[in-house]
């Protein structure tokens, strides 16, 4: 069902409000990696006003390698991101853990992230396919690309076909970045789907000062957007510190991106 042979044209996710995600519009998601605060949401709300980025990226449930890391703010800081972005017109993509957070995330989210520990959660995808709102999935950390399709036919199979599919790097033998961004997937996946791939280049390398060359390497490899992480004070994040973009590399970052897809 999500194969380019049942369905020509590129899917299209619409998020109301005249914010959609469509096959070469290269959209940006972009916000910090946790949300932190409503001082944090506020500034970061103001940056993306500016930017025109319409679609927030900030997680309150936190999948972290350490038990005492920062964890998230639950729904109580869904809430509060909920509040923000809904009175500027931006939408939400935050990531859902576990099939019990979905009904009272429900309300504020528009689109559902599945993380990369989770995309073989097969009780998850099951259960996400029987919501009406958008999924995006990203690929396992040591996924295959079919696993990752597979991963999105389970939501589409159960009755969601609101589907997005990430790229964000795999764990390979490299350890000088942090994952190896496979920019290989993005022309596959986008020859074997009809859903939109979007690049996850903060974790694709995990390397501040890369990051944007990386974005413009997933433009160029056909990607449909990309979900980047931002942070005023990126040294002061509560999580993903090294990859976040500071507000003036990320304005950077778009104005390149506004160049190159005038000239592909
Ligand atoms: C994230 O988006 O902050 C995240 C935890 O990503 P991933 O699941 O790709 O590691
Ligand atoms: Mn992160």
């Amino acid at each position: 069902l999500v194969s380019r042979q049942w369905k020509t044209a590129g899917t299209v996710i619409d998020l109301g409000d005249g914010v959609t995600i469509s096959e070469r519009d290269f959209t940006v998601m972009a916000g910090p990696c946790s949300i932190e605060s409503e001082e944090q949401i506020e500034r970061i709300v103001a940056e993306l006003v500016k930017q025109n980025v319409k679609i927030m990226r900030g997680g309150v449930y936190k999948p972290r390698s350490s038990p005492y890391s920062f964890r998230g703010l639950g729904i109580d800081g869904l809430k509060l991101f909920y509040q923000h972005c809904k009175a500027n017109g931006i939408k939400i993509i935050t990531e859902v853990m576990q099939v019990s957070q979905i009904e009272e995330m429900l309300p504020y989210v528009d689109i559902f992230q599945v993380g990369a520990r989770n995309t073989q959660n097969f009780n998850l995808l099951d259960a996400l396919g029987e919501v009406d709102k958008p999924v995006m999935i990203k690929r396992g950390i040591s996924g295959s690309i079919d696993e990752l399709l597979q991963s999105a036919e389970y939501v589409f199979s159960a009755g969601n076909e609101k589907l997005l599919l990430c790229e964000r790097g795999i764990r390979t033998f490299e350890n000088a970045y942090r994952n190896t961004f496979d920019i290989n997937a993005i022309p596959i996946l986008k020859e074997k789907s009809h859903l939109p791939v979007i690049a996850d280049p903060s974790h694709g390398i995990g390397i501040r000062k890369h990051v944007d060359k990386i974005t413009l390497a997933a433009l160029a490899a056909g990607a449909d957007g990309a979900i980047i992480e931002m942070h005023y004070s990126p040294e002061k994040a509560f999580s993903d510190g090294q990859q976040n973009l500071n507000f003036a590399e990320f304005e950077k970052l778009m104005n390149r991106l506004s160049v190159l897809k005038q000239a592909i």
